[in-house]
C-alpha cells in the first residue's frame, strides 16, 4: 500500500494516469485495493491488452496490484467483458477458451449495456460534457458488438462439431465426384448445361440445408441466453424481496422502539 500511495501523489489526484486528462471528461474506474481512479475506458483498454484475459492477472497499470475489482464513481462493481469483437471479418477466437461460457458472456455484455443505459440517462440529468456521452456511447457500440459477436462464435462452434454438417459435407464431396466422372463421358453441349444446372442446384441446396443448421444454432443460443436473461431476473428479485423483508423488519422494530419511548416522553 505504500507503494500505491506515493505513486498516487506523484501523479495529479484529478487526472487520469494514462491520457492525463481530467477525470471529469469520463466515467471513472476505481481499483480495488489500491484505489487508483481511472477514465473507465482507459483502464479497460489497459485491461483488454493483456496477452491473457483471465481475472486472476488483472493488475493496476500504475502500482501492479493484483486487482479484488474494479468500481465505478458509485462503489458499483463493473464487469468485465471479454475483448471478442469482429476485427475485420475475423472474430479473435484463439483468445477465448472454450471454459468461457458464451452465454454467461452474453448475459454480463447486457448487464453492462443496461447500466450504460442508465449511465447516459444519469450524464444528461447531471449535464455532463459532450465527452462524457460520447464515451458512453462509444461503449455501448462495443459491447453491442461484442455481444452480436458471442452469437458468431457460437453458431461457428457449434457447426465445427454437428454431425449433421460433417454429413452435408460428405454427401457434397460425394457428388462432387459423381459429377465429376460424369463430365468425363457426357458429349453434347445440352447434356453437360445440364450437369452443371445440376451441380448448380446441389450447390444451392447445400448451402441452404448449411444455413439451416446455422438458423438452429443461433435460435438455441438465444433461447439460453433468454433463459439466463431470466434466471438472473429472478435472483434479484428475489435479493430485492429478502431486501424489502429486512427493511420492512427494520421499520417495524424501530417502529416498536419508538412506541416504547414515546409515553416517556410525553411524561
Ligand atoms: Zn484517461
Ligand atoms: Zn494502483
Amino acid at each position: 500500500m505504500a507503494t500505491c500511495n506515493s505513486v498516487a501523489s506523484a501523479a495529479t489526484e484529478d487526472n487520469c494516469p494514462i491520457c492525463f486528462d481530467t477525470l471529469a471528461t469520463k466515467r471513472i474506474l476505481i481499483l480495488h485495493p489500491c484505489m487508483h481512479r481511472f477514465h473507465h475506458t482507459c483502464i479497460m483498454f489497459w485491461f483488454e491488452s493483456r496477452p491473457t484475459f483471465e481475472k486472476s492477472e488483472f493488475t493496476c497499470c500504475l502500482c501492479r496490484t493484483v486487482l479484488k475489482r474494479p468500481c465505478d464513481e458509485k462503489g458499483e462493481l463493473v464487469m468485465l467483458t471479454y475483448p471478442m469483437e469482429e476485427k475485420g471479418d475475423k472474430i479473435d477466437v484463439d483468445r477465448i477458451r472454450n471454459t468461457i461460457s458464451l452465454v454467461k458472456l452474453w448475459t454480463v455484455i447486457s448487464g453492462s449495456l443496461d447500466k450504460l443505459k442508465d449511465d447516459k440517462k444519469n450524464a444528461q440529468i447531471g449535464n455532463k460534457v459532450d465527452e462524457f456521452i460520447a464515451d458512453i456511447d462509444e461503449e455501448t457500440v462495443k459491447l453491442q458488438e461484442r455481444q452480436k459477436s458471442t452469437e458468431i462464435v457460437f453458431v461457428r462452434k457449434t457447426l465445427s462439431v454437428s454431425s449433421k454438417v460433417r454429413k452435408l459435407f460428405a454427401e457434397r464431396r460425394l457428388r462432387q465426384r459423381i459429377i465429376a466422372s460424369a463430365f468425363e463421358v457426357v458429349r453434347t453441349r445440352g447434356q453437360k448445361r445440364a450437369l452443371e444446372q445440376k451441380r448448380v442446384d446441389a450447390e444451392e441446396a447445400f448451402e441452404k440445408e448449411m444455413e439451416g443448421v446455422a438458423v438452429t444454432a443461433r435460435k438455441e443460443f438465444r433461447q439460453l441466453c433468454a433463459a439466463a436473461l431470466a434466471a438472473a431476473a429472478a435472483r434479484n428479485a428475489t435479493a430485492a424481496g429478502q431486501a424489502r423483508q429486512r427493511s420492512r423488519a427494520v421499520a417495524k422494530r424501530s417502529a416498536q422502539t419508538n412506541n416504547e419511548q414515546q409515553p416517556k416522553r410525553s411524561r
